[in-house]
């Protein structure tokens, strides 16, 4: 539906939070004619996640995997979304109204702003999980956004750089050199791959101080990658282990952290001091500050779950009224799902496809009453948005009602597990299948090449994997 002039600047006003998986997906979704939309992020990127841990050893830039968001608000066909790269640090349910701020270096005479929204998309993601430990937030490393690939690289060389001055004692050598990843996860698991990877094709050649690396895993479970199927499992712990410079540690945790030292635990409850060069902490996600604010905004008797917002079936967060949310920052209670990529793309389609059918339905019935009186009372009451709410909430209660749920469709995950090598799993109803090896790398490969958005993506990225391939990973501290 192509809304007449005389409707469009009523259009509803929708603003998503956020510029990744969920709040992208859902974007280039929504018909902007319908709606007015603006996108409200910190970053005015989208980044490729799945193959960020590339980033860090340089197997490819991390220029590759971004694009810009405001590619994605222009429109042919209708009106071009809006874009604000600003961080929304608060939400009033009630009122209806966002807080942003600007938390870039350069500012200028504003840099706070209020919104109003009729329907917000909460799409923030989620925080780096620290469990408060002491000192994690000072001295480690994370792996989430563009900038960190950038600090762990140059960590990496300046370890071996710092390692190989004249007269350094022998254990501190050894301590530049211990190059610790904790979480065995599947960004903890691909980090140390990779780190493998640079280790054993790069800084091996350059660096004669290279061979006395050690990467340490460091796992508070007694298995890495739990996730996965056993036969995984066994696998890539076997893979790992195989590797002289590497050293799986399960049934450990991480308590405490200093500048020099982490302070572990075994089963045992014994503590030990190890000291570190490099630490890269990847033990999960946290809520993010906002959406612990909005949890606390809408009360904790409804919103009452710690891995973020409660959702419904259609994405409704409970207790608010016109907010959503979905990807990392969402959790629906009775159909609760991995905190993915490809959950959230999902669920970004989903809502987009769902707002447009909603709009659509909610147009043609307004159209068809007769009912001129109503008409008359709805856009008195709500001058901001004649399309979405041509009625009453009931009425839009029971327009979602009609719509199908969201059904997720699990493709089946991947993981890199080094030297060429990868691991896939397919569950399906009844049973799992299982795949390791070289040619699971190359599946591994061609669907993340696929699912990369641009073609400029595609080439960029096909360019880096050459150059690293043939010219091996820049060393270079630059
Ligand atoms: P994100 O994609 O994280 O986007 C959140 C957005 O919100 C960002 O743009 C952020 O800047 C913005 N934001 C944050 N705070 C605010 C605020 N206050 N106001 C406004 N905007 C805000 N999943 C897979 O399926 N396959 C993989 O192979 C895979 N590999 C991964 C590898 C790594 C290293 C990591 C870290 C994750 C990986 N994931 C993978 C998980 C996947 O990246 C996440 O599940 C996915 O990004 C979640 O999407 P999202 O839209 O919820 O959040
Ligand atoms: P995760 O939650 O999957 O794993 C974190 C691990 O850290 C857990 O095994 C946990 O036991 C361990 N841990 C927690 N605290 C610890 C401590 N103090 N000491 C030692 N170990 C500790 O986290 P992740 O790997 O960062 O992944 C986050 C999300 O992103 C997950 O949903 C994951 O599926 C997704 N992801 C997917 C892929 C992929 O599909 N290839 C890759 C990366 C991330």
């Amino acid at each position: 539906t192509r809304l007449p002039e005389s409707e469009r600047k009523n259009r509803p006003k929708v603003v998503l939070l956020g510029s990744g998986w969920g709040t992208l997906c859902m974007l280039r979704k929504l018909h902007t004619d319908m709606f007015d939309v603006t996108i409200i992020s910190p970053r005015n990127y989208f980044l490729f996640t799945p193959l960020l841990v590339g980033g860090t050893t340089g197997s490819i830039e991390v220029r590759s995997i971004i694009e810009p968001i405001r590619k994605y608000c222009k429109r042919s066909d209708a009106n071009e979304a809006t874009f604000y790269e600003a961080e929304c640090i608060s939400v009033d349910p009630v009122k209806k109204t966002i807080r942003c701020v600007d938390n870039s270096a350069v500012k200028g005479e504003v840099s706070e702003f209020d919104l109003q929204y009729d329907h917000l998309v909460v799409g923030v993601g989620a925080d780096n999980q620290t469990f408060n430990i002491p000192g994690v937030r000072e001295n480690a490393c994370f792996l989430k956004e563009f900038n960190d690939t950038r600090v762990i690289r140059d960590k990496i060389i300046d370890c071996l750089e710092t390692a190989s001055y004249p007269s350094q004692p022998e254990k501190e050598i050894d301590r530049l050199l211990n190059f610790v990843v904790v979480g065995g996860g599947p960004s903890g698991v691909e980090f140390t791959a990779e780190l493998n990877d640079f280790l054993q094709s790069d800084l091996l050649k350059n660096y004669p101080l290279a061979k006395r690396i050690k990467v340490t895993l460091v796992e508070a479970l007694p298995h890495i990658l739990t996730v996965f199927d056993k036969k995984i499992i066994d696998h890539v712990e076997k893979r790992l282990r195989s590797s002289e410079n590497t050293r799986i540690w399960t049934k450990t945790a991480v308590v405490g952290v200093k500048e020099k030292d982490i302070i572990v635990r075994n089963e045992k409850k014994e503590e030990t001091n190890v000291p570190y060069g490099l630490l890269v902490w990847a033990t999960g996600n946290a809520p993010r500050k906002l959406t612990t604010q909005l949890i606390q905004a809408i009360g904790t008797n409804v919103q009452n779950n710690r891995r973020g917002l409660v959702i419904d079936d259609y994405f409704r967060v409970a207790g608010a009224d016109g907010i959503w949310a979905i990807g990392d920052a969402s959790i629906n209670p009775s159909k609760p799902l991995a905190q993915t990529a490809q959950v959230a793309s999902q669920q970004g389609r989903y809502l987009g496809r769902l707002f447009n059918d909603l709009a659509e339905e909610m147009y043609n019935e307004k159209i068809k009453s007769k009912d001129q009186k109503l008409e008359q009372v709805t856009q008195e009451q709500q001058p901001t948005s004649t399309v979405f709410q041509t009625t009453t909430n009931k009425s839009f209660d029971s327009f979602i009602k009609s719509q199908p749920v969201f059904k997720y469709r699990h493709m089946g995950t991947l993981a890199y597990v080094g030297d060429h090598q990868a691991v896939a799993e397919f569950k399906g109803d009844h049973s799992t299948t299982t795949s390791e090896g070289y040619i699971t790398y190359y599946l591994w490969r061609s669907v993340y090449f696929t699912k990369l958005l641009s073609i400029r993506n595609r080439t960029l990225v096909v360019f880096d994997w050459a150059k690293s391939a043939i010219f091996g990973r820049d060393i270079s501290r630059a």
